[in-house]
């Protein structure tokens, strides 16, 4: 069982999307557990509080690292710890896969202007982000990352091996994919995908993801190419 435990000010979003469909399925099989923590039950002081105003000056409040340790240390176990962060290490596939692999997650959701970096660097966490751009909260990125997590996992989705052929496998996006009707407000699917050719089929589906990869996205382009020439 995938062992998943977030640190949070605001336990409320959880589980959240991860309590609907596939993911409350495999919730209710033991695929994966869900443990949250609220930050907020580890404060030291008598008023309770988990923030602060920065040293050094500038707007937002910080959270304690004395709170956000006790809140770790009481709730160890083996498995990594993350905490989101727009300046982490950007996640994708292979990042995903390799977290797949653990045991668990710990994930420290940050809120205000973030987390004194004493306490990053104290646990050794690591710091993943899920995008260029600013989140109020870790909150929606730890669904993020567990969405992503968990779709990998053996008996979660239908079709296994859906898997292999999506988006940044291979370092190349999905071919254009097609369904019922075959003519649908006078625009028909690719001929060859009625074909029933499957060696045919699967060229062209390499050559529309290889043409969409080289113009949408060049830095994958480069990747695909360094591995396959
Ligand atoms: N002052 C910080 C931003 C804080 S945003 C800075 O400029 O770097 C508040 C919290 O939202 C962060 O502590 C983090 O946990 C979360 N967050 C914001 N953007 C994120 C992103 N792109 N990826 C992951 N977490 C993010």
């Amino acid at each position: 069982m995938f062992a998943a435990k977030i640190f949070t000010l605001y336990p409320e979003f959880f589980p959240g999307l991860l309590d609907i469909g596939m993911y409350r399925r495999a919730r209710e099989k033991k695929i994966w557990s869900l443990d949250v923590v609220n930050i907020r039950d580890f404060a030291i002081d008598k008023h309770g509080s988990v923030d602060d105003k920065p040293f050094g000056g500038g707007s937002g409040m910080l959270m304690r690292p004395d709170v956000v340790n006790n809140c770790i240390e009481k709730n160890q176990n083996d498995n990594p710890i993350i905490y989101l962060s727009p300046k982490g290490d950007k996640l994708d596939t292979s990042l995903v896969k390799q977290f797949a692999q653990q045991a668990g997650i710990n994930i420290l959701c940050g809120h205000f202007e973030g987390v004194d970096q004493r306490v990053i660097e104290k646990n050794n966490i690591q710091e993943i982000s899920i995008g260029d751009y600013v989140l109020s909260g870790g909150e929606s990125a730890a669904i993020v990352v567990l969405d992503a997590i968990l779709r990998t996992l053996p008996g979660v989705l239908g079709a296994e091996k859906s898997l292999d052929e999506e988006t940044f496998n291979n370092n190349l996006l999905e071919y254009p994919q097609y369904t019922q009707p075959r003519n649908w407000e006078g625009i028909t699917v690719p001929d060859v995908l009625l074909s029933g050719n499957h060696a045919e089929i699967k060229d062209w589906r390499l050559e529309q993801s290889r043409s969409i990869t080289q113009r949408r996205r060049p830095d994958l382009w480069d990747k695909y190419n360094k591995k396959n020439n």
